[in-house]
This record gives structure tokens, sequence and C-alpha cells, in this order.
């Protein structure tokens, strides 16, 4: 066993409250109060300073000064016509079915009439601005372009800006050119080699100042920030929220898969191997009610990830605290852990996944099936790869068209419809202690509502 990458968590037996279950979950440590120190003066350094402190902050962490923040058209232009065809064709089928899904997103509202002359319906409306971040550091990740802009796309979004790390290998301080290709396959112009926290703080206050010329606007604040990134991306979009809108604090990456015996213990590896290749503190969990397989999914990991290519850094993460495999009783106890770990991908490898998925409560996606791999949704599948991690998906989703919509409720009363509800909106309003409020309404219907007598 001392050969084994990933630890096992033993639940057998284990009558555990929902608290103590919750505490069994492997999870990372965030860091977020040190990673709050180092943000927090990176954010008002940006509001105050603008462009010039987003290239001193570029050149500090991403070790290049760009030459332009923001990326010139024909620079997105030429990243295109240097495509190769074959990574294009695969973007493009992305593209094709993340719309197609987007599309049947986009929310119709309803309207409910609740007597005559009394209706309350209600209209989604897009977002003005918003700011996309596409992450760069370790790897790059042009199918997160695809995953934020189509769904803003979809809601009607009129003006939306990414903001992505520039690359160490281009002299210019561009970003990596895949990332600038698919900008230009979508039809996005405004694009920032800008990226982690100040990238962030660029989209929140806005920044002022270009290469040009000093006082020039370089970058409008927008309404709202999406999509993921690392810790201190995370913690800049936690620290701006309520100046603007986020959609979820994605930390490190995550999978779990619930699988029972007649799971293939190859594929289970090989998924587990596919997450932490992300980051070393990508999470990567199995939970299982069969002992025989574990030793096959842990002899499988070991002739996998010496021959894997980013071998040491899937090695850290399935063998740290946040990584493991779950033992437990049977498919019930598993699945009360995967709703507690609440994983960001969930995949079920069961003898019937549908019965197991109706009980699941918790999932960023839910990945059905041995051939629905979580690689799949990463890229090609149609559905959004940006996901609540950290146990987020108890209270948020993913990504979607609704991200980037809010509805509002249009209240339509005509005067049959108020005058039905005059004598009831007084009294609730004289007992909240606020008569103004029943006057309002009174004043529609009788000569002096100051006159208690008269009503
Ligand atoms: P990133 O773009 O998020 O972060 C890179 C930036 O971090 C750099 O531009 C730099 O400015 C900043 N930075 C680096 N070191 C710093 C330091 N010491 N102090 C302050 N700032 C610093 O790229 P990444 O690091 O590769 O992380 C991407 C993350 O996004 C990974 O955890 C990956 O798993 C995750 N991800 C999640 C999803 C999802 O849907 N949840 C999708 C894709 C990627």
């Amino acid at each position: 066993m001392t050969d084994n990458i990933m630890h096992v968590i033993d639940l057998r037996g284990r009558n555990l409250s929902r608290a103590d279950l919750l505490k069994a979950m492997p999870r990372a440590s965030m860091g977020t109060h040190e990673a709050t120190e180092l943000v927090r003066p990176i954010l008002e350094d940006v509001r105050k300073r603008g462009a010039a402190s987003l290239r001193d902050y570029e050149e500090r962490f991403d070790h290049v000064r760009p030459v332009h923040l923001r990326v010139p058209k024909e620079r997105l232009h030429e990243a295109l016509d240097a495509l190769d065809p074959k990574v294009r064709e695969a973007i493009e089928e992305s593209v094709h079915r993340c719309r197609a899904v987007s599309t049947s997103q986009i929310p119709s509202g309803f309207h409910t009439d609740l007597a005559v002359g009394a209706r309350v319906s209600e209209r989604w409306i897009p977002i003005e601005r918003v700011g996309l971040y596409v992450p760069g550091g370790k790897a790059v990740y042009p199918s997160s372009v695809i995953m934020n802009v189509v769904p803003a796309q979809a809601a009607g979004v009129e003006s939306l800006a990414i903001a992505t790390p520039p690359s160490k290998s281009s002299a210019e301080g561009l970003p990596d050119p895949t990332i600038m290709a698919t900008c230009a396959i979508l039809g996005v112009d405004e694009v920032y080699a800008v990226g982690g926290a100040q990238a962030i703080a660029m989209f929140a206050y806005g920044a002022v100042g270009s290469e040009e010329q000093d006082g020039d606007i370089l970058c409008d604040p927008v309404d709202k920030i999406t999509g993921p990134g690392n810790i201190f991306v995370a913690t800049a979009k936690s620290l701006v929220s309520g100046i603007v809108g986020i959609d979820a604090v994605a930390g490190p990456t995550e999978i779990a898969i619930l699988a029972d015996a007649t799971a293939n213990p190859e594929y289970l590896a090989a998924d587990l191997i596919g997450q932490a290749e992300h980051d070393e503190l990508a999470g990567s969990v199995l939970i299982i009610d069969d002992e025989s397989q574990i030793q096959k999914v842990q002899d499988s990991l070991n002739r996998r990830v010496p021959r894997t290519e980013h071998s040491e850094r899937v090695h850290t993460s399935l063998s740290g605290s946040q990584s493991g495999i779950i033992l437990t009783d049977n498919l019930e106890q598993s699945i009360a852990a995967a709703n507690a770990y609440a994983a960001e991908h969930l995949e079920i490898q069961t003898s019937d996944p549908d019965t197991t998925i109706s009980h699941i409560r918790n999932a960023g996606a839910i990945f059905r099936g041995p051939f629905s791999p979580v690689p799949l949704g990463d890229y090609m599948s149609g559905s959004n790869h940006v996901l609540p991690t950290g146990g987020t998906a108890r209270f948020a989703s993913g990504l979607g068209v609704h991200t980037f919509m809010k509805p509002v409720e249009v209240i339509e009363y005509d005067e049959d419809g108020l005058k039905a509800l005059a004598d009831k909106i007084n009294t609730f309003a004289v007992s909240e202690d606020l008569p103004g409020h029943g006057e309002c309404v009174l004043t529609r219907f009788v000569s002096d509502p100051y006159d208690k007598q008269s009503l």
C-alpha cells in the first residue's frame, strides 16, 4: 500500500452527521487570508494609477512588460490567419455546440394574471457590459474564451471585454496566439493582455492611461466579471464583488467520480489524472463502495502517472490532501458523500446512473456514464465548463446565459386592480407605521386620504 499515490478515507461503519461528513471531505486549503493581504493593495494601486500600474504588475508577476495592454485588432486577426486549421476546426465545433445549448437556455420570461387588471410579468434583460477573465498562467485556456463569450453573446450582452495574461514567449507581451485567434473567431476585439488580480481591478474600476497618451481611457468599467482563475483572481473577484457583479468565486478545479463495482478502473484512473493535470492544487476524488476496485485504480495510477506529460504536477495533486479515495459502505453512503463534497465536476459511473443521478443534489455539472468524461465537457459537449468549485455547488451553478441576464419584474395593475387592494394595502402600511404608503394608494380613490373618518 505504501507505493499507492492516493490516500484512502474509509467511511465504512461510520454513522456520520451531515457536519462530520462535510469535515471528512478532502478539500484544498484556499489560503485566502494570505491572498487577500497580497491582492488588496494591487486593487487599490490599479484604481489609483491605472495603466501604469497594470504594466508594473505584468512585469512583476508574468515577467513581461506588454507593449500594448489592449491587444491591437490586427494582432487578433493575424493569430487567426496563423492558426492550425485542425485547431480552428476543433474550436469551431466547440463554439457551434456551446451556441446550440446557450440558445436553448435563453429564458423567455412569464406573466401571471392575479385578477382582472392585475398582472405581474418578468422580463430578462441582458447585462450591458461584462468583463470575461480567461486564465493563462500555467496552462492556456482558449476553451474558456468560448465558455465565457458564447453565453454572453446569446444573452445579448452589448459590450464585452476579455482579459488574459500576456505570454512570456511573446516579445510584445501579447496573449497566447490560440486565445487571440479564438477571440477573432468569436468577433471579440476588446482584448487586454492583463492577468491576475490587476485584470480584475481594471474591469471593476476601469483604467485610464494608454500607451499613446496619459489620460486616455484604456478600459471602461464593467457591470459584471465572470470566468475562472487562480487564487489571486478568485480573491480579487470576491473583493470587488458588490462594486460589480461576479459569477462565482471559482478556486482550483476538482472532480469527484461516484463509481461502483461495475466501473472500469482504467477509466477511473485516467479521469482522476486528467483533472490533476490542471494544477498541483486540483482535487481528484473517487467515491466508491467496492474495496476491490481501489487497488485496481491505484495500480493503474502507478502505471499511468509516470508516463503522462505533466507527471510531477499530477503526482503532487493526486497525493495532496485535497484528493483521495473515499470508501463507503454502499451506494447510499456514496451519494451522501458526493452531495457533501459538491464537486465542480461529478462523474457517475454506476450500474444504474439515472437512479444515482436522481439522488444528486449538489454538483456543478454531472457527467453520466462511462462515455461522458469531464474533458468532453471541458471542450466539446456543448455544456459550459466554468463551474462552481470548493463546495460552492451547494448553492451556485455554472456559467450560462442566465449569468449574463437579470430578471426584472414588471407590475401592471389598472384602476380596478388597484382599487380592489386599496384597503388591504392601507392596513398593511399602517401596521408598519408607514401611513404615507397607504395614502399613496388612497389618493387615487378618495378625496381626502388624510381624513381617516372619510375612509
Ligand atoms: P490565471 O490566469 O488564473 O493566473 C495567472 C495570473 O496570476 C498571472 O497573470 C499573475 O498576474 C497572477 N499571479 C501569479 N503569481 C502571483 C503572485 N505570486 N502574486 C500575485 N499574483 C500572481 O492562471 P493559472 O495560474 O494557470 O490558474 C488558472 C486556474 O483556473 C487553475 O486553477 C485552473 O484549474 C482554473 N480553471 C478553472 C476552470 C473552471 O471552470 N472552474 C476552467 C479553467 C481553468
